[in-house]
């Protein structure tokens, strides 16, 4: 029986809270790795280091998959390996991450998926889908069928195309602008770059 004090659902600002309180999500004047400059930055790692945190947040994810009858969570590495694991967790089941072999998400390390296994696809963040796509391939490509694919955050706006269902904890909207049109820029600031792939 599931226990009153491990609270499974969490509200989206539980989950900002969460971010923000481990200095996760910061405001301020960012240059995001796709070269826009942002106002908002999000470092999945800060709120993950801790792992009772990183249980909680992965298993208020899971609970939309309790009943699709998931067989392996797969993410790709490495911003996603940590909610690979705690989701699997979550649902009983086996977690796995794809990394990157000269540019291309690849299963090493003897990770295997069967033909026909049922797959979660899931991400630390989702910004433009794209890593979720390219991994959702590598299932594909071993044969495996993905059931859906998730998120703890989607910064898309919702608008993120990935061809399969998908659920996130929060969904933000966070405007981006290039460097001629940013106002943080015409108010005479200078962006932030925090240097990681990572951050979206
Ligand atoms: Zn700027």
């Amino acid at each position: 029986m599931e226990s009153e004090g491990r609270k499974r659902r969490m509200t989206a600002e539980q989950v900002l809270d969460m971010y923000k309180k481990t200095g996760a999500l910061l405001s301020g004047h960012f240059m995001l790795s796709s070269g826009l400059h942002s106002e908002q930055y999000l470092q999945s790692a800060l709120v993950l280091q801790q792992p009772e945190i990183a249980t909680e947040l992965c298993a208020a994810l899971a609970e939309n998959f309790k009943d699709a009858n998931i067989e392996v969570v797969i993410a790709p590495a490495l911003g996603g390996v940590f909610v690979s694991h705690e989701t699997a967790r979550a649902l009983g089941v086996r977690a796995i991450f794809a990394e990157r072999v000269n540019g291309e998400l690849t299963l090493r390390r003897g990770f295997t998926i069967k033909p026909g296994e049922r797959v979660l696809v899931v991400e630390d963040v989702i910004t433009t889908g794209k890593s979720t796509k390219e991994t959702i391939n590598v299932v594909r490509n071993a044969g495996g069928v993905v059931i859906a694919a998730a998120a703890l955050i989607d910064r898309s706006g919702g608008k993120a195309d990935i061809g399969v269902p998908y659920k996130s904890l929060v969904t933000l909207t966070v405007p981006a602008y290039t460097p001629e049109t940013c106002p943080l820029c015409r108010a005479g600031s200078k962006p932030v770059k925090p240097g990681s792939r990572g951050l979206a």
